[in-house]
């Protein structure tokens, strides 16, 4: 069994706006890049997050499916999740192997991530379905995509399970907002074209 940790900044275990379908998503904690108007920068600091085994984690996302039986797969965002391969790429998979969904979200170029011949990072490559990849830019935001920052930004259909016709693509974001206990946590993306221009919402960090 792995002993291998990984730095997690926040957890959300049901939302249906973070990618196709109802999603367990999770943003790690930690990014090497400075993206202009990143919109996670409590996320950035490789210090913090809460220390969790990579087989806990596994085990939450999969105990999560049995009881919600309509969740689709998980989303990683950041945090930069390709900063934290080694072990996200045994989580990737454990899920796959269990018929769920990967999407993740990186600041990176895939053709970069690739070149650098990692193993832990063409793994988890290897079992992502879609991948959202390039740097934040908010001097371009992308008033068109669903899920998407920035217009640099693209989206890489990795395996069969989805494609750009399908219809998840042209519902309009969504923005959930929770009372946990007396914490209020929001997540999502807000609809384009409301307010002029594109600002992702800060997600506050549940204890
Ligand atoms: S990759 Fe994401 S978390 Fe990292 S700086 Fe860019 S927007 Fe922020």
């Amino acid at each position: 069994m792995s002993k291998r940790t990984l730095q997690i900044a926040q957890i959300v275990p049901i939302t249906e706006a973070e990618g196709p379908g109802t999603r367990f998503a999770i943003w790690m904690q930690g990014c090497p890049l400075r993206c202009s108007g990143c919109c996670n920068p409590e996320m950035l600091k490789f210090e913090g997050g809460k220390t969790t085994p990579v087989e806990e984690l596994i085990k939450q996302i999969l105990d999560n499916a049995k009881d919600n039986v309509y969740l689709e797969g998980i989303t990683l965002l950041g945090g930069e999740p390709f900063s934290h391969a080694r072990g996200l790429d045994q989580v990737a998979k454990a899920v796959q192997e269990h018929g769920l969904t990967v999407m993740a979200f990186t600041g990176f170029l895939l053709e970069d991530l690739r070149e650098r011949e990692d193993s832990y990072i063409d793994r988890l490559i290897r079992h992502t379905d879609i991948l959202v990849d390039g740097p934040y830019d908010r001097e371009r935001p992308d008033s068109t995509r669903r899920w998407i920052g920035s217009a640099n930004q693209r989206v890489h259909f990795l395996s069969n399970r989805y494609a750009e016709a399908d219809s998840h693509w042209e519902r309009k974001d969504t923005l959930e907002i929770r009372l946990q206990g007396n914490q209020l946590t929001v997540n999502g993306f807000p609809a384009k074209n409301a307010v002029g221009v594109w600002k992702r919402p800060k997600v506050s960090h549940q204890e």
